[in-house]
C-alpha cells in the first residue's frame, strides 16, 4: 500500500535501537525523510546508515538525551519544522508500588509525560500552520491495564495519555492527528532487562522466563519491531487521517479486555 507520504519530514526520537528504530525504519520505507534521536552515537550512526542504505532517504542524526530540556533544544533546533512526529524514551524501572519516591516519580514524569508533551507543544503549531501533521507517542500496554511492577510507568503514561485525548481532538480540525500505540512485550533490549528482573526475582533462567511471558500471551511469542514499525507508519499515512486520540494496542492480546 501507498502510505502517500513520500517526502514528508520526521523527527524519530530514541530510535536507534527498539521500538523506535522500527517505526524509523517503516517510515524511511514508505519515503519519509528522518530527524533520528538517541543519545548512545555509536548504535545511532549505525541505525542511520542502514537506513540511508536500505532506503535512499535523508537521516539527519542528533545525539541527545530527549527527557532533559537541554536535549529536548538540541533535538529540536536540528528537526525544524517536521511533518510527523514520534515521541519515545526509555521506559522507567521495575519495583513495587512502596520502593518509589517523589524523586523517582518525577523522573519517570519528566521522561514519560512531559518529554512527549514539550515535543508536541513544539511542533503542534508547525503541523497546525501547514494543515497536515501525525504524531505518534509510543506509551505502554499499561494503560490499558497495569502491570503491577511498572508503577512509575503505569503512572507517568495515565498523565500522558489523558493529555493526548484532550489535545488531539483539538488539533484535530487542522488535519492534525495524534495517536498513541501501546507495545506489549516485544523483543528488544527492553525486554532483555524486564525478563533478567524476572529471572532474579524468581530463581529462573533467562529461557523459562521467556517461556513463562509467551505462554501468558494468546499470540504465543513476542512482538517484533518490523511489526511494531508498520502500524507506526500506517497511523502516520494519508489513510489514518480519520483516526484521532485512540490507544491502539500491540500485545498479541495480552491485555484481556473487550474494548
Ligand atoms: P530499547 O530497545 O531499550 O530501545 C530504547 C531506544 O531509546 C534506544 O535507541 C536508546 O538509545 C533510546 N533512548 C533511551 N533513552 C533515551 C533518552 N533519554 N533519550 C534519547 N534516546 C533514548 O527499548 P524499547 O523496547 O524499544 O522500548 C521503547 C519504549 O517502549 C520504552 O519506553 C519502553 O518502556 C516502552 N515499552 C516497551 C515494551 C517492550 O516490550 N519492548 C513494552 C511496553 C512498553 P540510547 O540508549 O543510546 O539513548
Amino acid at each position: 500500500m501507498d502510505l502517500g507520504i513520500k517526502g514528508k519530514r520526521a523527527l524519530v526520537c530514541a530510535g536507534s535501537k527498539g521500538l523506535g528504530r522500527g517505526c524509523a525504519e517503516a517510515l524511511a520505507a514508505a519515503g519519509v525523510d528522518l530527524v533520528l534521536n538517541a543519545r548512545g552515537v555509536e548504535a545511532l550512526e549505525a541505525t542511520a546508515a542502514v537506513i540511508r542504505q536500505a532506503h535512499a532517504v535523508q537521516v539527519v542524526t542528533i545525539a541527545a538525551d530527549i527527557t532533559t530540556e537541554a536535549g529536548r533544544a538540541a533535538v529540536l533546533a536540528v528537526a525544524g519544522d517536521v511533518d510527523i512526529l514520534v515521541t519515545n524514551a526509555g521506559g522507567p524501572p521495575p519495583g513495587m508500588w512502596s520502593d518509589w519516591d517523589r524523586d523517582d516519580f518525577i523522573r519517570a514524569l519528566d521522561a514519560n509525560m512531559l518529554t512527549p508533551i514539550a515535543l508536541m507543544k513544539a511542533l503542534l503549531p508547525g503541523m497546525i500552520a501547514k494543515g497536515w501533521g501525525r504524531v505518534v507517542n509510543i506509551t505502554s500496554q499499561s494503560v490499558k491495564a497495569p502491570v503491577a511492577q511498572l508503577g512509575l510507568s503505569n503512572s507517568a503514561r495515565a498523565g500522558l495519555t489523558g493529555y493526548v485525548a484532550g489535545t488531539s481532538r483539538q488539533v484535530a480540525p487542522h488535519g492534525v492527528v495524534i495517536n498513541n500505540l501501546l507495545p506489549g512485550i516485544h523483543d528488544t533490549d527492553r525486554a532483555v532487562s524486564l525478563d533478567t528482573g524476572v529471572t532474579q526475582a524468581e530463581g529462573i533462567t533467562m529461557e523459562e522466563a521467556r517461556r513463562r511471558r509467551m505462554a501468558s500471551i494468546p499470540a504465543r511469542r513476542y512482538g517484533s519491531i518490523e511489526e511494531f514499525g508498520a502500524t507506526c507508519a500506517f497511523l502516520c499515512s494519508q489513510q489514518a487521517g480519520f483516526i484521532v486520540g485512540q490507544n491502539i494496542l500491540l500485545d498479541g492480546g495480552a491485555t484481556n479486555v473487550t474494548m
